[in-house]
């Protein structure tokens, strides 16, 4: 057994989904090798280096793999696929872009967004939202897997050696083309690997006031900040915050939901969060079924004197 991970990065530092879809891999069980490609991402595969049971890092550096196209991704990563049993990679925005297009290039199918390893070829994924658990089996020659990586520890890298063995890139397809990243600058902790969430809901009411409310409050426990859905279609918190099926699924140490109802759609991006606290002022918000702890209050009163408490 031989598996391909691809490598999560940003060809600066090597992201801790890496780390969790490694964990995932272990379980798997087999010869691991790392795809670290990109353009000047020498350091990340030197990072990728110390994590131990790793056999080798695959080092794939060129103009087209700068930013992870879809295209150029997978044509590599097929070229070197008959070397392997398995080709899995993290969910990310990345891996949910590359993989696919890797599936259907072998001609096999992809098992999506594993939350648990039953052995080699059965894993556990969510459906419905996440109110069902699918246990898939896949019997094609070659698996093509995404993790969720919220469902798997990272592994530790440190203590291991493995050797970067550089690879020459495959020729671009040249089926697409890099416009522009335009990336929101934040001091905060990333959504998606945040100990710690503060989210508003809609009860919030207007932008101005999820900042004046929620900020404070996120900024005072270092978290990260998310939002339901109806807060994010009012305009009161930017895409990217949207916390649930259709946005980021996460699971901090501690979720902290602010006037947010518990729809089964936003369930589903957070119900596995270590600690879940609600502040609501409806006791009979479903939100407070999945709590560990409840708050029935008004935000408006509660977070300012949670704030000046911190
Ligand atoms: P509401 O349901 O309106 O709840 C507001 C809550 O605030 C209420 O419980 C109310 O009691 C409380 N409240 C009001 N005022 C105060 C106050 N002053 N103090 C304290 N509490 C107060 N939703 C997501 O979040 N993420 C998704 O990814 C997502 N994907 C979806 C995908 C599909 C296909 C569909 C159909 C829906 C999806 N939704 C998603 C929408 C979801 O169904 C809900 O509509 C949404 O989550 C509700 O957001 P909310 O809890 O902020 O608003």
């Amino acid at each position: 057994m031989a598996i391909l991970l691809f490598a999560e990065h940003d060809n600066a530092a090597l992201s801790d989904q890496t780390a969790r879809t490694l964990t995932a891999a272990r379980r798997i069980g087999g010869e691991i090798d790392i795809l670290v490609a990109g353009k000047g991402a020498a350091a990340v595969a030197q990072a990728a280096s110390a994590f131990q049971g790793v056999r080798k890092i695959l080092l794939a550096e060129a103009d087209a793999l700068e930013h992870r196209l879809a295209e150029p991704a997978a044509a590599l990563i097929v070229s070197l696929a008959g070397d392997y049993d398995t080709v899995i990679a993290p969910a990310t925005t990345t891996g949910k872009n590359v993989l696919p297009r890797v599936a259907a290039l072998l001609d096999v199918m992809q098992v999506s967004e594993i939350v648990e390893v039953v052995s080699a070829d059965t894993f556990k994924r969510p459906i419905y939202a996440g109110n069902a658990i699918q246990t898939v089996q896949a019997t094609d020659g070659k698996k093509v897997i995404t993790v969720r990586t919220s469902g798997f520890e990272a592994a530790q890298a440190e203590g291991g050696s493995a050797p970067v063995e550089t690879i020459g890139a495959t020729a671009d397809p040249r089926l697409s083309g890099f416009v522009e990243n335009r990336l929101s600058e934040s001091e905060r902790p990333e959504l998606a690997s945040a100990r710690i969430i503060v989210s508003g809901g809609r009860a919030l009411g207007s932008e101005e006031r999820f900042r004046q409310v929620i900020l404070p409050v996120a900024d005072k426990l270092g978290a990260a900040v998310g939002a339901s859905r109806a807060a994010v279609d009012a305009g009161y918190a930017p895409n990217d915050w949207q916390v649930g099926q259709t946005g980021k699924v996460v699971a901090p140490e501690l979720y902290v939901a602010c006037g947010i109802s518990g729809a089964i759609q936003h369930l589903a991006g957070m119900k596995d969060s270590k600690v879940i606290v609600a502040i609501n002022k409806d006791e009979d918000a479903p939100i407070f079924q999945v709590a560990d702890y409840g708050l029935v209050a008004d935000i408006f009163d509660a977070l300012p004197e949670l704030e000046r408490a911190l």
